[in-house]
């Protein structure tokens, strides 16, 4: 018998929150297994000058561990990673993390889930948790001739901050959410930044402030006042959702707001021209920023909106056969985000890998159980990301919907819990059809689709909607054994 009750891979939030609500509802026989050496996810791997996030601090952090001191109303990456620490101690479960635990793969046996790790160590659990996410594998997006670059080259997420970029000639290939925030950054002491850009994004302002001290003590000290604040901001985004519907008012709205901004900040048209997307708005992440257009107006920064046909040994060559000389290449290019948990090797019933299963395109039921797989559950999983609101919401919500189901099959006296093939069916079925309507399935190409166009990454409505849904596990969706 496994002396372990849940095994948990990855240590972001996801998580993190699992490991806090698994042992607050008595599964406390638990291990997080980490490949990297400390808690944090994204925001351990994304230290790229300016990293920060793009949705308010007071709702991207747990409901349950409000954090009146945030510094900004956007905080930075380490004032985020420094917050799980704290909520991880504060919660008593730091020693349930490994960190260097790499997994390979795990497989069911008809009871358990056995973990091996790359050093060949096994572990065994009934229950296995995947708090992997959907944006922690950098990709170079194939472009060819990258190790033939004498200089240094490198990934947004595996930034290298032993090269000063002070004076040098620094081609940013992407000017997606992570490049608009480093690009403003790096601008102020790179002799010359040139931005490889193939689709322009829209951005609204973030409006980002520091808070000052009186306002972090009133928040500290004013009884409600914070968890108000954060309602009143998840509303507000939710509300933003219609936006994300193709074709209505709101939507409008959202992108005469990005494009007066635009017009707002850069008065050259030909280099507006350039920034102006052509698509649906949300169709790509709308993107917020207080300072990426007033960067690319500046004089050392070069926009190229030709196609990157490859790295050379001195630079970038486009496709119309220029050269562009550079000293240092960093790639925005995102993440392999539509082949979810990869690469680990999941094998569930009957030899079923969840390969074979999602070679059409991921899918589980409500992003987090999959049929075939007894007992897994997925963190942010495939159609749980947002557009328009906080991630965390989402998260919180899976790790409840978890406990539930899990609280449920201990009161039957039951080991395993089946997702239903029909049911599992029927969600993705109504899900495609939902998303349909929405920005995302408009004409252009995302982070949240497969080559063959299928939506494998977002959730088709707001937050409120997937929330009230997931309070209470639909049992009759489930085989229990
Ligand atoms: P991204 O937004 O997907 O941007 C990737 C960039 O690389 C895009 O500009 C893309 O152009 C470009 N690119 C890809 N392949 C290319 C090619 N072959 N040639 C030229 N350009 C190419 O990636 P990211 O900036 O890393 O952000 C990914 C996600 O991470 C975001 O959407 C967001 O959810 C999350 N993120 C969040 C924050 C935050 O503040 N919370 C910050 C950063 C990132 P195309 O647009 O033409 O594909």
């Amino acid at each position: 018998m496994a002396d372990l009750d849940a095994i948990i891979i990855g240590a972001g939030f996801g998580g993190l929150c699992a490991a806090i609500k698994l042992k607050e509802a008595g599964f406390s026989r638990l291990v997080v297994l980490e490949k990297a050496d400390r808690l944090g996810g994204t925001w351990r791997d994304n230290t790229y000058p300016g990293a920060c996030c793009d949705v308010p601090s007071r709702l991207y952090s747990y409901s349950f561990a409000l954090n009146p001191g945030w510094t900004r109303a956007y905080s930075g990456h380490a004032e985020i990673r420094q917050y799980m620490e704290d909520v991880a101690t504060r919660f008593g479960v730091k020693d349930r993390f490994r960190f260097n635990a790499e997994v390979a793969r795990a497989d069911w046996d008809g009871t358990a889930w056995t973990v091996t790790l790359t050093s060949g160590e096994t572990l065994t659990a009934p229950v296995l948790v995947s708090g992997l996410g959907q944006l922690n594998r950098p990709s170079f997006a194939n472009i060819p001739g990258r190790e033939t670059f004498t200089g240094p080259l490198f990934h947004s997420a595996r930034w290298r901050h032993d090269v000063d970029l002070a004076g040098k000639t620094v081609g940013c290939v992407g000017a997606g959410a992570s490049a608009i925030q480093y690009i403003p950054e790096i601008a102020k002491t790179a002799g010359k930044v040139i931005v490889f850009q193939r689709t322009p994004n829209y951005i609204v302002p973030r409006l980002d402030k520091a808070m000052s001290p009186l306002r972090r003590a009133l928040y500290r000290s004013v009884p409600g006042l914070d968890r108000a604040h954060r309602w009143l901001l998840w509303k507000l985004m939710d509300l933003r959702f219609q936006a994300f519907q193709q074709g209505t008012k709101s939507a409008d709205s959202f992108r005469k707001v990005a494009l007066d901004y635009l017009e707002s900040t850069i008065s050259d048209p030909v280099l507006r021209a350039k920034l102006t997307p052509d698509y649906p708005i949300g169709c790509k992440r709308v993107l917020v920023s207080d300072d990426y257009y007033q960067a690319m107006a500046r004089p050392n920064v070069e926009l190229v909106t030709e196609d990157v046909a490859a790295v050379t040994s001195t630079g970038v060559r486009t496709g119309d056969g220029a050269d562009h000389a550079c000293d240092v290449l960093v790639f925005g290019t995102g993440f392999e985000t539509t082949d979810f948990l990869a690469p680990l090797q999941i094998t569930g019933e009957n030899g079923l890998t969840l390969d074979e299963a999602w070679k059409d395109g991921a899918e589980a039921y409500y992003g987090v159980t999959v049929a075939g797989f007894p007992n897994l559950f997925l963190l942010y999983g495939p159609n749980t990301n947002l557009g328009h609101n906080s991630i965390i919401l989402m998260i919180e919500a899976q790790v409840g919907y978890m406990v539930e189901a899990l609280k449920a099959l201990r009161a039957k006296g039951a080991t395993a819990l089946k997702v239903k093939p029909a049911a599992q069916a029927r969600f993705n079925s109504q899900l495609q059809q939902d998303l349909q309507s929405t920005a995302w399935a408009g004409s252009c190409s995302s982070w949240y689709k497969t080559a063959s166009g299928k939506i494998t990454n977002n959730w088709s409505a707001d937050t409120a909607t997937y929330m009230k849904v997931m309070r209470t596990p639909e049992m009759a969706d489930y085989e229990v054994a």
